[in-house]
């Protein structure tokens, strides 16, 4: 009887499957497939197309070990096995631990059509101001490959709040966004109710780094009653880009002193000129 079964379950899988590639042939048909960042026509749904993929300067080995950028050599650890660290994180260490992105994001070439600038300010742009998330996806697995080497031990995920009066006007939040994107990645929960951003600050567009730290000073914190949440863990911050690390820094200063063991911090975009950025 069982064989019977078996036997009479193995056309309907293939069907189905056959129903499936349909229908999938259909969708690509009416909705015909278009790069997330320039809208040329692509082969498949959610990517990008060849020009805009060569115009992302993802980051790769070797980078600074605290900030995330990329560094021009990778030398040898020294003895004690001590990971690479950057001059600029041994003159300023940050108040987070370690910082990961997936490509580096300055301003310097954006007039040019399918530079780096261009096609990352465009998909963050899309998903941060014009509601197009169509990108998030896409997104979301490169932050969870870029972002490999802090899931170890990481308890949780926490995405960079905006105020309360910000989230009601744009309606979301772009980096609770990529932060649910990443938990469904990794398997970590992910809860943007633990940090909350309690006042409102002037845009940090054109601001030097020591205006920035003054500008965000204070306006993070941890609800009280959410304290005993994090007391003793392991958060991983999210953002969709680090500029001069200003935002992430308060952040990390708001989770630390409500009893965060080890704060995290990873981005899609990462700005090594920060002087130059107008997002
Ligand atoms: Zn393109």
């Amino acid at each position: 009887m069982q064989e019977i079964n078996r036997r009479a379950r193995a056309p309907n899988r293939r069907t189905r499957n056959a129903i499936g590639h349909m229908l999938q042939a259909l969708a690509d048909a009416i909705i015909p497939a278009v790069c997330l960042a320039c809208s040329r026509p692509v082969l498949g749904h959610d990517s990008l197309c060849a020009a805009c993929w060569r115009g992302i300067a993802f980051i790769r080995q070797p980078l600074c070990d605290r900030l995330g950028i990329p560094m021009p050599f990778g030398g040898a650890p020294n003895a004690a096995g001590a990971r690479l660290i950057s001059a600029a994180a041994a003159a300023n260490p940050p108040d987070y631990n370690r910082a990961r992105a997936v490509a580096v994001f300055n301003s310097d070439s954006d007039d040019t059509p399918g530079s780096p600038g261009s096609v990352l300010r465009n998909l963050i742009h899309g998903l941060k101001y014009a509601d197009r998330m169509e990108a998030r996806g896409l997104l979301g697995r490169w932050l969870a490959e870029a972002g490999q080497d802090l899931f170890a031990g990481t308890d949780l995920i926490i995405p960079v709040p905006l105020t309360r009066w910000r989230l009601m006007r744009r309606q979301f939040n772009q980096a609770a966004l990529l932060a649910n994107e990443v938990a469904l990645a990794t398997g970590i929960p992910t809860d943007p109710l633990l940090l909350v951003k309690t006042k409102t600050t002037p845009t940090q567009v054109g601001l030097t780094r020591e205006q920035r730290r003054l500008n965000v000073r204070g306006a993070f914190a941890v609800p009280k009653r959410r304290q005993p949440v994090i007391e003793g863990r392991n958060l991983l911050l999210i953002d969709d880009v680090i500029t001069t690390g200003a935002t992430v820094e308060a952040c990390a200063r708001a989770l630390t002193s409500a009893g965060a063991l080890r704060v995290d911090v990873l981005a899609v975009g990462l700005v090594t000129k920060p002087l130059q950025v107008t997002i």
